[in-house]
């Protein structure tokens, strides 16, 4: 591949300082990588030292499960914050299943693979049966 690609993993850069073990892929398509820098964005927003343990999808939706501060025996946030992050991801969740996992158009869930997907119609019928993206 030539040039730089806007759907690599350089996009998400400014994630990697927050996740808890290194190295680590951010296990979601191309398609994704937009929403999981805003999904960032807002999280830091209010939480800037967050913590993050996975980027992933999960029943064709997006998962970003982070919490409000680098986790600490005995607690290190409270009830509170953790369902005010938890409010802050469930919203990037939510549109991530009306957006193609492979290209970023506008997509809906597919479930006649082994794992779901949520594509467009045009990476519907390029994605195997089989594969993932
Ligand atoms: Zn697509």
């Amino acid at each position: 591949m030539a040039g730089d690609t806007p759907t690599s993993d350089d996009v998400l850069e400014p994630l990697k300082r927050h996740l808890r073990d290194l190295p680590y892929a951010f296990d979601v398509g191309p398609g994704w990588r937009q929403l999981v820098l805003a999904c960032h964005r807002a999280v830091v927003e209010e939480f800037p030292e967050y913590e993050l343990m996975a980027v992933k999808q999960k029943w064709g939706a997006l998962a970003f499960q982070a919490f409000p501060r680098p986790w600490k025996p005995g607690g290190n946030w409270t009830h509170a914050e953790y369902a005010r992050l938890s409010a802050v991801t469930d919203v990037f969740t939510t549109r991530s299943e009306g957006i193609c996992e492979r290209c970023g158009a506008n997509g809906s869930l597919r479930e006649s693979r082994r794992i779901h997907l949520v594509l467009c119609d045009r990476c519907e019928a390029l994605v195997p049966e089989h594969g993932r993206l």
